[in-house]
């Protein structure tokens, strides 16, 4: 591990360990606790989320495989249909500066313990868009505000390792990987920024006793895999605690990574300070397109309690 790491942004408070049960909300975000969404709002993002998942995805997988020229068709009623139900968006020019602002706004006004209690309330079954923001936002935490910077690595920010083509982003293909696995670009700030403002947008489900028993069992279980164990044996053991496929599952042990509950001796990762994108480490093994940090990841070294209590507060 070399080189200087980066902690904390400007005017972001700093590292604090809660004492208090997560039942504090912000006030600001519409937060749903017992009244159901109404069948109406249900049926419109159904409909929604059927557009945006026939644009990018099929029976064989993405309709783009395959062909570079690929772009993606919605009919316009069917766009403007997904663009009211907050499912599609309009084309945007993000540029990489405008992220870095915006993160640093929005991580000013949500706080951790949302994130943390819509993950475990969409874990088990609800939303998998909802718990994209724990990886957002385990990202964000010291992400530095930054101006886009290069340096030996072509095009890329030499800090957080995005490019600033000042082009055109899709954030509908971002829009459709949040939905169907729980976000694929977690350390992307143009992701980054459309997740956590969705995330602000979007009413959760705290959740129930039961939801906070099933993630106590699965910090439990990931506590006590084995030394030596790989990441894909813990995909497989988290199998009958986190319903859905592989991909879901991989992506909520990524997020667990991001956010620094899982322990990875020597590779802090982001929890506590920023790794910047030319000091996240590959691995000498074979390259799976698991993140950084979790793709160091090996069993025997438990629970970080601490990001357990920063994001969920003391009950696990
Ligand atoms: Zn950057």
């Amino acid at each position: 591990m070399v080189g200087s790491r980066l902690r904390g942004g400007v005017g972001f408070p700093k590292f604090v360990v809660p004492t208090a049960p997560a039942s504090e909300h912000n006030p600001s975000r519409p937060v749903t606790t017992q009244a159901p969404d109404s069948i109406d709002s249900i049926m419109a993002e159904k409909r929604a989320l059927k557009i945006l998942f026939k644009t990018y995805w099929s029976s064989k997988g993405w309709k783009s495989a395959g062909n570079h020229n690929w772009v993606p068709q919605t009919p316009p009623n069917e766009l403007a249909y997904a663009i009211g139900a907050g499912v599609m968006f309009p084309t945007r020019t993000p540029s990489h500066d405008e992220s870095i602002r915006r993160i640093e706004n929005l991580r000013r006004d949500i706080a951790p313990r949302d994130v943390g209690a819509a993950f475990i309330a969409n874990l088990f079954s609800g939303s998998i868009a909802l718990r994209s923001a724990l990886a957002s936002y385990g990202v964000a935490l010291h992400m530095p505000v930054h101006s886009f910077i290069t340096s030996g690595l072509g095009l890329r920010c030499h800090i957080c390792g995005s490019y600033d083509t000042n082009g055109e982003r899709d954030l509908n293909v971002l829009s459709f990987e949040r939905h169907k696995w729980g976000g694929v670009r977690h350390a992307d700030p143009t992701y980054i920024a459309f997740d956590l403002e969705r995330f602000s947008a979007e009413s959760d489900h705290q959740p129930s006793a039961e939801n906070r028993r099933d993630f106590c069992a699965l910090l439990q279980l990931i506590g006590a895999m084995p030394a030596g164990a790989r990441l894909a044996d813990l995909v497989t053991a988290i199998k009958p605690l986190v319903p859905g496929g592989t991909a879901q599952r991989r992506c909520v042990i990524a997020t667990m990574g991001f956010a620094g509950i899982l322990r990875i001796p020597g590779r802090p990762g982001f929890f506590r300070e920023f790794t910047p994108v030319n000091e996240r480490e590959e691995t000498p093994w074979y390259k799976d397109d698991w993140e950084y940090p979790i793709r160091w990841w090996r069993g025997g070294h438990g629970i970080d309690h601490e990001a357990v209590s920063f994001w969920f507060g003391h009950f696990a």
